[in-house]
């Protein structure tokens, strides 16, 4: 592929994101919460497993302990318990339990609006604040797992698409300069839902992918 240049980038993405769009019309959050501190907790929980287990646990968790207060100045074991299923379940436990007790002491069992605040709290990086900054309080936020900075690398979004170790950080100040605010979140949702259904790390199945016409990485058969 020739260079391309920096406009015609940007009309691909735009054009690309158009597609997504169309195939999936009205992503959301694969995490069950019904407030700012159950899907902080969940997202916490969600590391090195899926969602839907996640999503199997925390309906007991949070009716046993509903306020930071509480999961705050759990009994460790019994949160261990709770959370078996998950994987690490001793050190998930040991953290949601230390996050809590930060929200409680600190924030008063309020959990912050705010990335700045977001990110004192124990455990918390950029991509767990933006998942509640996005999801919780719908204030722009564009979260960047595994699956955003894969997509976004074979697509050619970004221009460090050869790092083998790219800054997730710069990949959210670089994708986000490309699109309005308000795209942000279900962005961020809509190319984590493409590399789960389509663009897969091992095999990506570029012959039914929506964007194999323009995709600088499509293999076809
Ligand atoms: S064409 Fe292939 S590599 Fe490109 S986005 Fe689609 S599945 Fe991924």
């Amino acid at each position: 592929m020739p260079r391309e240049s920096q406009r015609h980038r940007l009309a691909r993405m735009h054009a690309e994101y158009e597609l997504l769009r169309q195939q999936i019309p009205e992503p959301a959050c694969a995490l069950d919460f019904q407030n700012p501190f159950q899907l902080l907790v969940a997202t916490v929980l969600s590391a090195q497993t899926t969602d839907k287990r996640v999503n199997s646990v925390t309906p007991q968790l949070f009716r046993r302990y509903p306020t930071p207060g509480l999961l705050g100045t759990a009994d460790p074991e019994a949160i261990e318990d709770i959370i078996h299923p998950l994987g690490f379940f001793r050190s998930k436990s040991a953290h949601i339990i230390e996050l809590s007790y930060d929200l409680h002491t600190r924030f008063s069992d309020v959990v912050p609006a705010t990335m700045a605040q977001l990110v004192t709290l124990p455990g918390v990086g950029r991509k767990t604040a933006n998942v509640v900054l996005g999801n919780a309080f719908h204030i722009p936020g564009f979260p960047v797992d595994t699956h955003v900075t894969r997509v976004t690398g074979r697509l050619r979004w970004r221009t460090d698409w050869r790092s083998t170790h790219p800054d997730p950080v710069a990949i959210e100040r670089e994708i986000t300069s490309c699109f309005p605010p308000e795209e942000w979140t279900n962005l961020s949702h809509r190319l984590i839902l493409h590399g789960r259904a389509t663009c897969h790390a091992r095999r990506p199945d570029c012959a039914n992918c929506v964007l194999n016409e323009t995709c600088p990485s499509a293999e076809m058969p």
